[in-house]
This record gives C-alpha cells, sequence and structure tokens, in this order.
C-alpha cells in the first residue's frame, strides 16, 4: 500500500509549508490528509485508479491531483520543488522536542543553521541566546531535547516495528519449509521502542527458507545473507534479522534471542548453580555436556525451577523471586478487553461520528465505548461548551437505543486548570457517565504546583480516571515534573483510576509507573486517546504496557463485564 508514502509526503509538505511560514489553515490541511490517508483501510491507490480521492474527507480537487501523481510517479513535483528552498536538514530540528516551526525558520534564517550537530554545537556555546525570541533557557531546553533525541535514536515506536513484524511472519508462514516461527527481541517483549525486528524460526532447510526471507516484496536491501542468519533493510529503513535454528534447539534460541539481556544473564546464572549450562542450543549437563532440553522455552523454565515466564515481565525486575514463589501474576491477556474508555468524536477534535465509532466498537467484539471529547476551554481542541453536551447527550441516548448490542458510554477528557479546578462546574460533570481528568496546558508548572494542581483535581468527588498522567510523548516530550507517588498515593487515597494511555507515543502510564502504582493498590483504566476508529487497534499496545507493569484482569477495569462498569462508574 501506498497510503504511508503519500501521508509522509504530505507531513513533509506541511513542514515545510510551516517553516517558510505559510498560514496555519492551509499547513493542517495537509496534516489532516496525511492522518486520514495513513489510517485508511483501503489501498489509496486503487482508490486513485477509481477516481474516488475526493471521497476521501479532507481531499479535495487540489490534493486528490497531487495523491494521483505520487501513485502514478512515486514522486511529487511541488514537493521536490518546496525542498530546493529548504535544506534537508531543517527539517530534522523539527523533532527536537519545544522547537517549533518558528523557532526552526529562526535559527536557519537567521544564523544558517541547517543540521541537529550545528545546533547543539551553536546552543552547548551560547550562541543562541541573543536572537530574537530564544534565550538562556531556550538554549538549555534545545540541548536537553538534543540529548532526548539521541536516547532514541535509531529506534522505532513498539506500533511501527509490531506492524512491520506482524506483516513479514504473515508472509514466512507461507514457506513451507519453516515449522516454528516466531517474534524475538525486544519487539516480543513489546517494549516502548524497538531497535530492529528480530525473528526465529525452525527449520530443515536453512538455505531456502533465507531465500524466501530476502525476496519479501517490502526489503530495500540485504545487508547479510548467511545459511543460519540474514539481516534485511525494509522500505521504513527498520532492520529486521532472520535466525534459523534446529528443532531441538528452537525453545532454548528463542529464550536466549528474546532478551532481555538482564533477564538471560541472571537465569543462564541460576541454571550453572542448579548444575546446568544455558545457550542458545540447548539446556546442557554442565558436567558431561549432555543436551538435556531445549525444544520449547515452557521446558527451560521448568528444568530451571521455575513456571513459564511471560516475555513482558523478562526484564530481570523481580520475575525470578516471584515466579520461585510461585506468585508471578496471571498477566491481563491481549483478548481480555472489553470496551475503549478514551476516545474522542467529531464533537471535539475526532474525525468519527459517535455511531462510526460505536459500530466500530461493535466490530471489535466490545460491549461498550466511552466516548471521551475535550472540555470547552481547550478551544484548540474544539472542545465542548454545556450546551454542546447537552446535545450530545442526547445524541447519544438515541445512539443507545438504535444500537442495543453496545453500549455507548459519555464521557469527557475535562482539563484540570492551572490551580487544579475543573474545566466544567459540578453540576455539568454528574451529567456524564464518566470523567477523565487531563493536563493539556501550563506543562512546564514546578513540580509541587503541578503536583498540587493533579491531586486537587483528583479530589472532585465525580473525577473517576485520570488520562495520560504523566503528559509524556516517547522521544518527544519528558513527562510533566510530578511526584508520581504523590499522585498514586491520592489516587489510591480518592479511588481514581489512573490509565495507561495506549496511543503509541504515550504509553503513560509507562511500564514502570503502573507496576509502581500496582503494588500501591492503584487500579487501572486503558484507553486508546483514538482521533478515529482506526486508532482502536491501538489497544494491544496499551495492554502490553499493562502486562509489562505485571497488571492483571483485575486491575484493569476494561476487562470487567458492562454491568460491573455500570455499577462501579454509577452509568
Ligand atoms: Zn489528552
Ligand atoms: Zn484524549
Amino acid at each position: 500500500m501506498k497510503n504511508q508514502v503519500v501521508a509522509e509526503i504530505f507531513n513533509t509538505i506541511a513542514d515545510l509549508l510551516d517553516v517558510k511560514g505559510e498560514v496555519f489553515f492551509k499547513t493542517r490541511a495537509y496534516r489532516m490528509a496525511a492522518q486520514t490517508i495513513v489510517t485508511l483501510d483501503e489501498d489509496i491507490e486503487k482508490i486513485a485508479n477509481q477516481g474516488r480521492l475526493q471521497t476521501i474527507p479532507g481531499v479535495g480537487a487540489a490534493l486528490a491531483e497531487k495523491i494521483k501523481e505520487i501513485v502514478t510517479t512515486g514522486k511529487l513535483k511541488y514537493l521536490e520543488r518546496l525542498k530546493k528552498e529548504i535544506p534537508a536538514g531543517v527539517l530534522d530540528l523539527l523533532s527536537i522536542q519545544g522547537l517549533g516551526p518558528r523557532k526552526v525558520a529562526a535559527l536557519y534564517k537567521n544564523r544558517g543553521i541547517t543540521s541537529i550537530a550545528a545546533l547543539k554545537q551553536a546552543a552547548s556555546s551560547g550562541q543562541l541566546r541573543d536572537l530574537e525570541g530564544f534565550g538562556e533557557i531556550t538554549e538549555r531546553n534545545i540541548l536537553r531535547g538534543i540529548q532526548l533525541l539521541e536516547k532514541t535514536s535509531g529506534r522505532v515506536l513498539l506500533h511501527v516495528a509490531y506492524e512491520d513484524g506482524m506483516r513479514y511472519l504473515t508472509y514466512l508462514k507461507k514457506c513451507k519449509h519453516i515449522t516454528h516461527l516466531s517474534i524475538a527481541g525486544s519487539l516480543r517483549r513489546m517494549k516502548e521502542t524497538i531497535g530492529d525486528v528480530d525473528i526465529l524460526a525452525s527449520s530443515t532447510q536453512p538455505v531456502k527458507v533465507m531465500e524466501v526471507f530476502v525476496s519479501y516484496p517490502e526489503v530495500t536491501s540485504v545487508l547479510a545473507k548467511g545459511t543460519t542468519k540474514s539481516s534485511v533493510l525494509l522500505n521504513d529503513n527498520l532492520q529486521v534479522d532472520l535466525r534459523v535454528v534446529e528443532e531441538k534447539s528452537y525453545g532454548a534460541a528463542l529464550q536466549y534471542f528474546t532478551g532481555s539481556k538482564e533477564h538471560n544473564v541472571t537465569l543462564r546464572g541460576i541454571a550453572i548453580r542448579k548444575g546446568y549450562k544455558l545457550n542458545e542450543y540447548g539446556l546442557f549437563e554442565k558436567k558431561t555436556d549432555k543436551y538435556v532440553t531445549g525444544k520449547t522455552e515452557g521446558d527451560i523454565y521448568k528444568k530451571i525451577g521455575f513456571s513459564y515466564i511471560e516475555p513482558e515481565l523478562r526484564e530481570n525486575r523481580g520475575e525470578f523471586e516471584a515466579a520461585e514463589k510461585k506468585r508471578l501474576p496471571t498477566l491481563v491477556g491481549y483478548d481480555d478487553i472489553r470496551g475503549d474508555f478514551h476516545v474522542h468524536s467529531l464533537w471535539s477534535d475526532g474525525s468519527d461520528s459517535v455511531e462510526t465509532l460505536a459500530q466500530a466498537a461493535q466490530q471489535k467484539g466490545y460491549s461498550f465505548i466511552g466516548i471521551t471529547d475535550h472540555s470547552q476551554s481547550l478551544r484548540i481542541a474544539n472542545g465542548l461548551t454545556e450546551e454542546d453536551i447537552q446535545k450530545k447527550l442526547k445524541e447519544i441516548e438515541r445512539l443507545n437505543k438504535k444500537l442495543p448490542d453496545i453500549r455507548i458510554l459519555c464521557g469527557t477528557e475535562c482539563d484540570i486548570k492551572t490551580d487544579g479546578t475543573l474545566d466544567y462546574p459540578n453540576k455539568v460533570l454528574k451529567q456524564f457517565d464518566f470523567v477523565y481528568i487531563a493536563v493539556h496546558t501550563s506543562f512546564k508548572m514546578e513540580r509541587e504546583a503541578m503536583t498540587k494542581r493533579i491531586i486537587r483535581g483528583m479530589t472532585n468527588e465525580y473525577v473517576d480516571f485520570v488520562a495520560h498522567p504523566t503528559g509524556r510523548l516517547i522521544s518527544k516530550r519528558d513527562p510533566y515534573d510530578v511526584d508520581l507517588q504523590q499522585l498514586i498515593d491520592a489516587a489510591q487515597e480518592h479511588n481514581v483510576r489512573l490509565e495507561i494511555n495506549a496511543f503509541p507515543d504515550r504509553l503513560d502510564l509507562d511500564d514502570t509507573a503502573a507496576k509502581l502504582a500496582k503494588d500501591h493498590g492503584v487500579g487501572f483504566v486503558l484507553g486508546t486517546d483514538s482521533h478515529n476508529s482506526n486508532h482502536m487497534e491501538f489497544m494491544r499496545y496499551g495492554v502490553a504496557t499493562a502486562r509489562r507493569g505485571w497488571l492483571e484482569k483485575k486491575d484493569i477495569l476494561n476487562t470487567y463485564s458492562l454491568s460491573q462498569i455500570e455499577k462501579i462508574l454509577g452509568a
């Protein structure tokens, strides 16, 4: 599908126009269209060939022309022209936290900065503080942003690697020479960012398997091709490694290549103490080198004295102690989720109607969906006035009658103002089936004030959940400066559930914070923060984060039956 290509070109155009200083609505049109196109189920090329481009929301005649040019030629003259005006490295600067198009334009026009390296040099030698709109604090923030970026560079968000990996697996499954096949590495552990994708297969015909592996249509270059290991680069620059092993080593290799390194070092140490030797080929008796087992991971863990440890737990964060005492959590399953609490509709900044969203939820087999539009003061996201809310409540009441197989819950994602009061009065809040509160403004408050702000929000009797509790955006924005332990204690005290936001660049709370909160008796909700119906797929990454945080079904409200949920929320 060329949807990704079209979306990327449109996003680049929007970035370039932003840096050029074009009007907001022009760049927004490109961004909105890109967002819609990338989440379309249908191939954009097919839509173009059938002359239906203008049926896509946000695509008018001009954009349709451009899409046609892209799908037929793979390029866009307009983009080439724009690129000639602004050097390539300038756009890289936009990936730094806190650097918007206006500042990037200033850096380029007034200081001739065209790369992150040049910017780092200029900021660390104090050359930017006298630039208009900059200052010492901006300099510091820029350096901090570059640091953040360096930490995750070369890595992609979990969902990108997951989708690539799953497509590759589907392709490889057709190869009849493969007996067993699995994702390994950090992707199998569902870490929030992934360096490269590891795939493991067992086969008696490794050479033939390698031939199939490198012939995958999305491969742009073959980095290495051997008889047991090959590496390729996909068209989105993600590296994928395949290892092929013998059947009797498959479990040992899967364990070995799944990691984490820390988990494996500990496991090997324990194995040695028990008289074994563990490596990627199997578990062996230390004295005689005799093969003990290796076909499955379960056999290996069992022989060493543990119950099976799920991949998401393999981070050496207490899983061995828990396994030894038979106290490993029964992790929430990917299929245990009965609904989504955090979905935006056309009422605020979403791009689908409540009805479309409800139908999509029903198709996923959900029993409920929570529609959470923004509150009134968040104008940029088209927050709802009290009058809008009455209309929305009526619409949802009508739809609940029309669609009896899915319960639509009318929620809100209500802003917490800087003083900790909420964006709606209680008489409005109490009309919702449930209330999320969230910080969307003044991210830079001092730690104490920010902590007080959120906790004060939680004390309101109508509040049920806190959305994206730390506000971080992976590789783009640090969490707000907030005392997490105090938030957790307050959540426990006021019986407010903390969200694990499943949107791929949020995953907030993250795994370690979720575990900490669970250990302090806090309950959770999962929400995708969907802005169109396709985003609801992101639930998987919320569940993954919950699993990495040791959460069980009972910890997560989304796994409860609808009647239990209605009772708990008083909905
Ligand atoms: Zn939000
Ligand atoms: Zn939201």
